[in-house]
């Protein structure tokens, strides 16, 4: 590997390090839902642009890989550019929203006692050795060198650096609970970074870690913390539900994500309205009726020819999809694995893959398949297999007289039984579950719908401070692990979400809270119109006075051209000043909400009239 110094990656780290900078605002009274005064979020000096000085270029143009409308929006109003897949410059008008978004993650973290910190973006390669998971972590985890050979990646996440960080400093029960946080940027390598901010490979995160005594502890700021992330994103104004989750790849007990409802959303939610289960796919769990067993109990091999799929076989031998059970071989770090489902019904990898307990899985190659099974693939069948494991789906654990595969082309097995046939190593749910299936708790359908992933909380446990030696005196006995949780949450990923919720066929309509600007300040033809002029230009004084953060439209350009601007950057509240409103009393006033609803309001009323609406909109 080149040295760090003659890569591009010592400009990005620079940028990195930039780029962590404390924001402006002051986090304790941002967009509080009660808040009077108008100037929330920014320090004076910042709280008004002229719109002909602001680094603010609108533009038709969609991105050719923006997929999703809050990339194209974003893209189209000016708040980011692309550099290479899944990099990205946030300009002025983007950093805005992005830094509300923070402050109201400070205030909240603040509030239930987490600490803000700021720990490294490159970080040395030993603590992911001690860890584990300098190997573990895989291609996602961008790994550099510096100038002597040494290895460093870009942080994705920091359980390794603040576990380093706490083992050195806290010794004694007395110094815990811990709960630290720190709002940073991430690298990961992602696979397919899309869909813009959303799956970036760098992108802003805060992350929260805690440490803890015991297990009660654990769970008060656990419960905690979900309260906060319900806070947060509830002051965003999104529409979103928490859901049971897979831990991946961190490790860990217990997990809930924070999932905005969008149909773009890469992650599939399973909910039961009736009982409030909620689970992401990867997780979901269901109860399923045993299918009647085939009258036969004896063994006997059945020509199938040419017969591929399940449902082409069953029909064959006058069974149920369901009353077959079909048979996939996996490779994975600990050997080879077969896994047994029903024919009727899909394995989910994820709950595979924590079954086995694997760093990688994946589906076994041709040759890999003949070997276990004597056969070419599609034939595989459970009875006489040569793999490391045989794992059944627990749905399968009572089917009796069933039909498979017989390891042998154009061949099938009916009446088979478990035990008598074939010895399963373990049942265990491996079962993708679908809509419709039964809630366990109320026996009703489940349902399932998209949701974007932006937020991830974790119960830990002693994973890592086993691993590393994070340990402390307890009040009696022997030094124990600390236990961790920890707490992600995308700034960037929440900022687009906004935008899935809030826009229309114009453009995006901001959340107060987020909105860079509160007001829209335009003046129609400036130049030509000295009236025109002199109102906008006075208002402008008097909005920044009033403390209202104000974005001024002075371009020159036409109306027209400047309306489709307005309804594109989206700011909540919109105040137009024309030759026409001004014969007719006064200035424009409207809501981004509602376009149409135009009211002319007196000069002097205006700031009154804005204050209004503002606390209506918080
Ligand atoms: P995903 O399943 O979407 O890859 P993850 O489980 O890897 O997410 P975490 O490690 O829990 O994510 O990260 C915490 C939060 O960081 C996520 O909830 C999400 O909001 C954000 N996040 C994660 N990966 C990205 C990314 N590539 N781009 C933008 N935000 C991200
Ligand atoms: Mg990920």
């Amino acid at each position: 590997m080149p040295s760090l110094a003659t890569l591009p990656f010592l400009a990005t780290i620079s940028r990195l390090l930039l780029r962590s900078l404390p924001f402006i605002g002051d986090p304790k009274v941002i967009g509080g839902p009660k808040a009077k005064a108008p100037n929330q979020s920014f320090p004076k000096g910042a709280l008004i642009m002229r719109w002909s000085q602001y680094f603010l270029y609108t533009s038709r143009e969609v991105p050719a890989d923006a997929e999703v409308i809050s990339h194209q929006l974003m893209s189209r109003a000016g708040m980011l550019r692309k550099h290479a897949a899944g990099i990205y410059s946030f300009l002025p008008f983007g950093l805005r929203s992005m830094s509300k978004m923070m402050g109201i993650v400070r205030r909240e973290l603040d509030a239930v006692g987490c600490q803000e910190l700021e720990m490294p973006v490159v970080q040395p390669a030993e603590l992911w050795q001690e860890s584990k998971r300098w190997r573990k972590y895989g291609k996602e985890l961008l790994r550099v060198k510096d100038r002597h050979g040494r290895d460093f990646c870009l942080g994705p996440t920091h359980e390794e650096v603040v576990t380093d960080l706490v083992r050195r400093n806290v010794k004694s029960y007395r110094q815990l609970p811990l709960n630290l946080y720190q709002i940073q940027t991430k690298f990961r390598d992602e696979i397919r970074p899309r869909f813009g901010l959303m799956r970036g490979r760098e992108f802003m995160m805060k992350d929260a870690y805690s440490f803890h005594a015991d297990d009660t502890c654990m769970d008060d700021v656990y419960q905690a913390m979900h309260g906060a992330y319900s806070r947060i994103v509830e002051a965003c104004g999104l529409d979103y539900i928490v859901v049971d989750a897979d831990s991946g790849t961190i490790g860990g007990s217990s997990s809930h994500e924070f999932m905005v409802l969008a149909d773009t959303g890469e992650s599939a939610v399973i909910r039961c309205k009736a009982s409030g289960y909620a689970a992401n796919v990867e997780k979901a769990v269901t109860k399923l009726e045993t299918p009647e067993a085939p009258a036969s109990d004896v063994l006997e091999e059945v020509a199938t020819p040419g017969l591929t799929t399940v449902e082409q076989v069953a029909k064959h031998l006058g069974v149920d999809p369901s009353q077959m059970v079909k048979t996939l071989i996996y490779e994975h770090d600990g050997g080879i694995v077969a896994v047994a489902i029903r024919g009727d019904r899909e394995v989910n990898e994820v709950k595979l893959k924590n079954v086995l307990d694997a760093e990688w899985l994946r589906l076994a190659d041709a040759e890999k398949v003949s070997r276990a099974t004597n056969a070419p693939v599609g034939f595989a069948g459970p009875v006489g297999l040569s793999v490391d494991r045989l794992i059944a789906d627990t749905t399968t654990q009572e089917l009796k007289n069933f039909a498979c595969g017989a390891n042998k082309v154009d061949a099938h097995l009916t009446g088979v039984n478990w035990g008598r046939d074939a010895e399963v190593t373990e049942f265990a749910d491996v079962l993708m579950v679908v809509e419709g299936d039964a809630d366990v708790e109320s026996g009703e359908p489940l349902e399932t719908f998209r949701g974007i992933e932006v937020g991830h909380i974790f119960k830990l446990g002693t994973s890592y401070s086993e691993a590393m030696n994070c340990n402390f005196a307890a009040e009696e006995g022997p030094d124990k692990p600390m236990i961790m949780g920890c707490y992600g949450l995308g700034i960037g990923r929440t900022v687009a979400a906004a935008i899935e919720q809030n826009h229309d066929k114009d453009g995006i309509i901001w959340p107060l809270p987020l909105a860079p600007f509160q007001v829209l300040l335009s003046a129609l033809n400036p130049a030509a119109d000295d009236a025109v002029r002199e109102v906008a230009e006075r208002l402008y004084g008097d909005l920044e006075t009033a403390g209202y953060e104000v974005l001024y439209d002075d371009r020159e350009m036409s109306p027209g051209a400047k309306f489709k601007d307005a309804d594109l950057i989206g700011l909540p509240l919109r105040v137009v000043v024309g030759s026409r409103s001004l014969s007719n009393g006064g200035v424009e006033f409207s809501l981004r909400r509602a376009p149409q609803e135009r009211e002319i309001v007196a000069v002097g009323d205006i700031i009154e009239r804005l204050g209004r609406a503002l606390e209506e909109l918080s």
